[in-house]
């Protein structure tokens, strides 16, 4: 049986914008799930608001519309209430680096098995073009004309400081790299991060600036967590270094949602041993 992915949604996305990649590359993993004979109904897509939000009405896939920066505890609770779920998260860097910050930092601390996909554009693109916590210094924008007069976060720096046990850097103009590094973080038992440099064609159209500094770190190579921060630390958004794509600290430790699973079920073993020395006394 074949399956529609793409929705007959009006596409109200700017021409040229990386959202585009971003929906066909989540599209052709789902396609190649459906291949490999999976269903699709254990899949949930979680996003947040702002442009990059529009491809919950545009991938034909169980969805569900956040509030702004709340699209992280959405997902957590839907994958606590069902483990079985493979939940995906896909975010913009206003909902995730700004109203939304608190929980990204506390699902990596948590280490919930989601997988969070940032579109990473470094604007407000849907309010016309505002700086965010990532726009570089001095950036031009509506709510700034002389430019911001404060220096952007490094999202890879911070991930690594709350703990993430899957974190990673992708470019929406190599979406061969993008997919893989999207099947990685599903793939991995724990929270997944993908910090993904996403065009915004109308507000910043960075591009040449990305496509004459960006790399691709070795796939084969486990990056000690030294390492991870040096590559972290090569570019601050701000400066001029090159920039790190692929897998930059991954590691292997027990999830939050397992955790729970363990709570809940010691609690319940706790209750029954108490039913039954109350039943034995009576
Ligand atoms: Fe894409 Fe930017 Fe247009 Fe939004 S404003 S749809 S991010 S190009």
């Amino acid at each position: 049986m074949t399956r529609e992915l793409i929705t007959s949604a009006q596409n109200t996305w700017c021409p040229g914008c990386g959202n585009f990649a971003l929906q066909h590359t989540l599209k052709n993993l789902l396609s190649d799930r459906l291949r490999e004979g999976k269903s699709l109904d254990d899949v949930v897509l979680v996003s947040g608001i702002g442009c990059h939000a529009k491809i919950a009405d545009y991938l034909n896939i169980n969805s569900f519309y956040s509030l702004h920066g709340r699209a992280i505890p959405a997902a957590t609770a839907i994958k606590l209430a069902n483990p079985a779920l493979t939940v995906i998260c896909c975010v913009g860097d206003g909902d995730a680096y700004a109203e939304g910050l608190d929980h990204l930092i506390f699902a990596a601390k948590r280490n919930i098995d989601i997988t969070v996909i940032v579109h990473n554009n470094r604007v407000y693109g849907l309010t016309t073009g505002q700086y965010t916590p990532t726009s570089p210094l001095g950036f031009k924008g509506k709510s700034t004309p002389s430019g911001t007069a404060e220096y952007p976060i490094n999202p890879i720096e911070l991930l690594l400081a709350s703990g993430g046990s899957f974190i990673a850097r992708g470019y929406t103009r190599k979406m061969e790299p993008l997919k893989a590094l999207i099947k990685a973080a599903v793939d991995h038992k724990g929270f997944s991060f993908i910090d993904v440099l996403q065009i915004c064609a109308t507000f910043f159209p960075a591009a040449d600036y990305y496509d004459s500094r960006v790399y691709d770190l070795p796939a084969s190579d486990k990056l000690s967590f030294e390492t991870a921060c040096t590559h972290a630390r090569e570019w601050d958004y701000n400066s001029d270094a090159r920039i790190a794509l692929g897998i930059i600290y991954e590691r292997s430790i027990p999830t939050f949602d397992d955790r729970m699973i363990t709570l809940r079920l010691s609690k319940e073993v706790r209750e029954r041993a108490l039913r039954v020395f109350c039943e034995t006394r009576t």
